[in-house]
């Protein structure tokens, strides 16, 4: 899987996409992760990628041109399933969305900055637009490194032990039982029995009530999308 991230900050994204599972990701050849200027095709002596507002409102807006020509460079090189610009206002963030977008071969991902983009990028490039959260950040670049991170632990192995994936949170409407490693005991505070008990038939049992339990009480909507 390749994917390509379009930003005006790329420093921004240096440090997350290199270590821990996505950096061996990288480096064990599973997934390509490209991060592209898009002041290379800047405007003018400044390479300037922004411009001021149409209709008088503050803020710097990013224009089309320079977008519209790094997504034409890379589009001349492969197909892309998808164009994903990182917005407030796209479709929020899920593990379901995630598991689908680790099935695909190539995405861009493009991140706005400042005010936003020219929504006519929106209109004729973009074929998708993913929100983390009802808040609004400074840039695309972190939505895009959580979008990036939740995608490539997916990819078969990226985990060490790929069954961790399938007992994560959220893969199967239920969130994750606790989870404890040695000591058995610290200040008093004890590792449940059953973990200790070497019955995994046992062991399988209390997650599996764990992870109902904790559902129930922290996110009872993840129980009733099911009925
Ligand atoms: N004026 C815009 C926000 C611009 S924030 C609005 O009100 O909708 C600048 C950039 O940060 C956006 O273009 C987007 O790429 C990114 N961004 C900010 N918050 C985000 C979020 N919750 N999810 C995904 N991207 C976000």
């Amino acid at each position: 899987m390749r994917i390509d991230i379009l930003t005006v900050v790329p420093e921004l994204l240096d440090s997350p996409l290199s270590h821990s599972i996505v950096g061996r990701a990288i480096k064990k050849g599973l997934v390509e992760i490209h991060v592209h200027n898009i002041r290379k095709y800047g405007l003018g002596p400044h390479r300037q990628v922004d411009d001021y507002c149409y209709g008088g409102d503050a803020g710097m807006v990013m224009m089309v041109e320079p977008v519209f020509k790094m997504i034409e460079e890379l589009k001349a090189e492969r197909n892309y399933d998808e164009v994903i610009y990182m917005s407030p206002d796209g479709e929020l963030l899920s593990q379901g969305i995630a598991n689908e977008l680790s099935l695909k071969e190539n995405i861009i991902l493009l991140c706005g900055h400042y005010k936003g983009i020219d929504h006519r990028i929106r209109e004729h490039l973009v074929t998708r637009e993913i929100s983390i959260g009802d808040y609004v950040l400074s840039g695309g670049e972190i939505p895009a490194a959580v979008v990036a991170d939740s995608i490539v632990r997916l990819i078969p192995g990226a985990l060490t032990d790929e069954t961790s994936a399938l007992s994560d949170s959220f893969q199967d409407d239920l969130l994750s039982p606790p989870v404890y490693t040695r000591p058995a005991e610290y200040n008093g505070w004890k590792v449940p029995d059953v973990l200790l008990s070497g019955n995994p038939k046992l062991i399988r049992e209390w997650q599996e009530e764990q992870a109902l339990e904790r559902t129930r009480e922290l996110r009872p909507n993840l129980l009733s999308k099911n009925f």
